[in-house]
């Protein structure tokens, strides 16, 4: 049996990855020293992971930014703009331009497209191809990491180099011109890819790792045949390398036939995310001589593992293919776990004894080799460590319990439909029609975050720090006033991050002290841990949300992170099912909600922009997934009364194929994303009639641009063609945290003019 790793976190113990390219992008240090750093991480990874006993060790799964943009320039794929910008070809500063743009002088190219990978909260820069794209071998990287971990590894014979493969990297890519279809340039990308093969094998390498998470998506038929294409080329002609072909993220049933065509060495399954495919795969591989790789740790959360219940997927394996042809690994790249829960000094015992970050994983494999062996002395233990905690008063709470399940249909209803409730809302508000608002935050500016870091390091008492964000808000609340926006909000000065706020204040939920995960780039995040049952322990947000009501005559709108958000953006327990945990931030939710209904406060938005990032990659899943998210939103929504007006915002504007669900959504007023699109996303509405109301953003956030009163003019007009005028809102895409006040004045102040033009020029009476 071989025990191997698809990836480990590449930012170092102390986030020395973060602080290093910073340092170096603002001239502080040299490439030399920022290499240095790069080397130390990469040589600290190798060695803990040769110390844990590993048969196959990643290398090439190192990257100063992203591994996605570190395969396009291995393979030559660089938008020309940035070949033209006066600095040396294979330097890391073109790397780092295409990652972060270029602005010198004359010069100001932008950065290349980010975007997720796949469901996870890690975002990768998007490869750009044009019609005639050529691949060619432009970086060494791969190349010399691998000399550099010969010299360093006991063993040359465990460095497995990774590389992401060409189906699902021309996948992740997109067309910059028209009229072509990406997948027809595998043809052009394959021939680079077994020369890459081929070189890696003259430096001595015998296995290498090429990751195609296309695999467990729905692969329509031309990536198929592209599929089959590509990997009978690379198994005729790269024969002699032993190729472990990957898939994560969920299973590969559907798409299994399509390596008969094929010979590859060892094929990685996730048995985390579909552990039913076991079967369906092991009759498949028992036919060939194919080794099969168990993804049976979770890489995507921080759990010890179930080491019962992976142990009888090995045995099961063993029996169907003999223990030879058995790997056993993580399910995916550690990449999106922390690495090493013993830096965690203050989690309560009976949670942290659970808890495994990547370190601690990797070792978890050498037990479960132990246990094959023989060793059932630690397959006890872990049972008892498993059953230890049913018990504890830390994690466990009856009422919560109680609550949790029993959810009647009344619980996730609103009194009476929608066109009832408008009307009361109308009569109550009296707002305009083009009600002009804006998302929750304003400019997090130095002054807040220097106050913030006071307060934390205890150089400010609580009162006094309050005090001083009371009189944030108070100069939010003129600035909007000046600006005449109709709907005003607090500004979210008291909150650095929106789940963090909530997390640190509901019980079941703890922070970490050190459990980063890169975000993208040198952004990391510290997600936080549900780990016991969830309820509120008082009010979370009045007191903050009736002050600044009490500043103003104009509708204050209270600011919620609702409970998919809250549940999608932390590492969740594993010991019940997630709809559970996701009701029981709901029920919370729910409690704060009407708190404030019944402080005074007649405007409450639940923020939900994970919601979309939640959704199975699988479409047979979305049904179960939005059975589950839908009400968990509407159980922490519906219980105020008609004329208390619902609003939810999400980030993106994608909705094709999932509006309705949104509006099953049933709040009152939706505010989404669809400047940048310049409306694209109101395409969708036109097939579907969205029955709320709906402020389809038009003022795009991310970026410094100010935009102009007939430009918002023009959006608002597109906007009013298709929806009903009196569902139309008008205000930004996002929150405004990240910009400056300048622009901020700027813009809202058009924005609020363009609404004013429009009551006058769009309505006819
Ligand atoms: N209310 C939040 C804000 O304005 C929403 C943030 C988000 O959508 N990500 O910042
Ligand atoms: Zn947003």
């Amino acid at each position: 049996m071989l025990k191997h790793n698809l990836g480990y976190p590449r930012i170092g113990i102390r986030r020395e990855l973060k602080k290093a390219c910073e340092d170096y992008w603002s001239n502080k240090i040299d490439s030399n020293n920022l290499f240095e750093i790069g080397n130390k991480i990469r040589e600290d990874n190798w060695k803990e992971q040769e110390r844990s006993g590993l048969d196959l060790i990643p290398c090439n799964d190192f990257s100063f930014y992203d591994h996605v943009l570190d395969m396009s320039l291995l393979l030559g794929v660089i938008p020309e703009s940035y070949l033209d910008i006066p600095i040396i070809k294979d330097h890391i500063d073109l790397y780092f331009s295409m990652a972060r743009g270029f602005q010198k002088n004359k010069w100001d190219i932008k950065a290349m497209e980010m975007t997720k990978w796949f469901n996870t909260n890690y975002h990768y820069i998007v490869p750009e191809f044009n019609k005639n794209q050529k691949f060619s071998i432009f970086s060494n990287k791969i190349f010399d990491e691998l000399k550099e971990s010969q010299k360093l590894l006991k063993s040359v014979r465990k460095i497995k180099p990774v590389l992401i493969g060409p189906v699902s990297y021309l996948f992740l890519g997109k067309e910059k011109d028209p009229y072509f279809q990406k997948m027809d340039l595998i043809e052009n990308i394959v021939p680079v890819y077994i020369e890459i093969i081929h070189k890696l094998k003259n430096q001595g390498v015998n296995w290498i790792q090429l990751d195609e998470p296309i695999l467990v998506l729905d692969m329509s038929e031309k990536e198929k045949e592209v599929f089959r294409y590509a990997y009978k080329e690379i198994s005729i002609l790269c024969s002699e390398m032993n190729i472990l072909l990957t898939s994560y993220f969920d299973g590969i049933s559907e798409n299994i036939s399509l390596l008969s065509d094929f010979f590859v060495k060892a094929l990685h399954i996730d048995l985390v995310e579909d552990s039913n495919q076991l079967e369906k795969i092991l009759s498949f591989v028992k036919e060939s001589e194919m080794f099969l790789s168990l993804g049976i740790i979770n890489g995507r959360n921080i759990w010890k593992n179930n080491y019962n219940s992976s142990i009888k997927k090995i045995e099961k394996t063993i029996k169907y293919i003999g223990e030879n042809r058995v790997m056993i690994a993580p399910n995916c790249s550690l990449l999106h776990v922390p690495i090493d829960v013993e830096y965690e000094n203050f989690i309560h015992k009976d949670v942290k004894n659970k808890m495994s970050f990547a370190k601690q994983k990797i070792y978890e494999l050498n037990d479960l080799e132990k246990i094959i062996e023989g060793n059932r002395d630690l397959l006890f233990e872990n049972s008892h460590l498993m059953e230890k905690n049913k018990g504890s008063s830390i994690i466990h709470d009856k009422k919560v319990k109680e609550r949790t399940m029993k959810i009647s249909e009344n619980d996730i209803k609103r009194e009476n439909p929608f066109y009832i409730r408008q009307k009361k809302q109308q009569e109550k508000f009296r707002l305009p029609l083009f009600p002009t608002t804006t998302i929750g935050s304003f400019p997090q500016t130095k002054e807040i975050r220097s106050l913030r870091n006071k307060y934390r390091k205890k150089e400010l008492s609580k009162k006094e720090y309050h005090q001083k964000i009371k009189c944030f808000i108070v100069d939010v609340i003129k600035k909007q006033e000046f600006l005449n926006l109709d709907v005003l909000v607090h500004g979210e000065f008291e909150r650095t991050d929106m789940v963090e706020y909530f997390s640190d204040k509901l019980k079941g939920i703890l922070s970490t002290e050190n459990g980063w995960v890169q975000s993208y780039g040198s952004r990391c995040v510290k997600p936080p841990i549900i780990y016991g049952d969830i309820s509120r322990n008082g009010d979370m947000t009045v007191d903050w949300i009736c002050f600044a009501q009490s500043k103003t005559k104009k509708l204050m709108k209270g600011m919620l992170t609702g409970p998919v958000t809250i549940l999608q953006w932390s590492f969740v327990r594993d010991d019940q099912p997630i709809f559970h945990t996701a009701y029981q931030i709901a029920w919370s939710m729910r409690e704060e909600v009407l708190s404030l209904e019944k402080s005074g406060i007649k405007i409450i938005q639940i923020d939900e922009p994970a919601l979309r990032e939640g959704l199975p990659l699988k479409k047979k899943n979305w049904k179960s997934y939005f059975d589950w998210s839908i009400k968990a939103f509407r159980l922490s929504s519906s219980g105020v009364k008609d004329d208390t007006q619902i609003h939810t915002h999400m980030c993106y504007s994608e909705f094709n194929n999932i509006l309705e669900y949104i509006a099953d959504m049933d709040a009152d007023v939706i505010t989404m994303e669809t400047s940048r699109s310049k409306m694209e996303l109101l395409k969708a509405f036109s097939k579907f009639s969205y029955p709320n109301e709906i402020g389809p953003g038009v003022y795009d956030i991310h970026s410094p641009r100010i935009i102009t009163k007939e430009e918002i003019f023009d959006l608002i007009k597109k906007a009013s063609k298709i929806l009903p005028i009196r569902n139309i809102w008008i205000n930004p895409d996002c929150g405004l945290k990240t910009r400056k006040w300048k622009e901020v004045l700027e813009s809202l102040k058009n924005m609020t003019e363009a609404a004013k033009k429009a009551r006058v020029k769009l309505i006819t009476k």
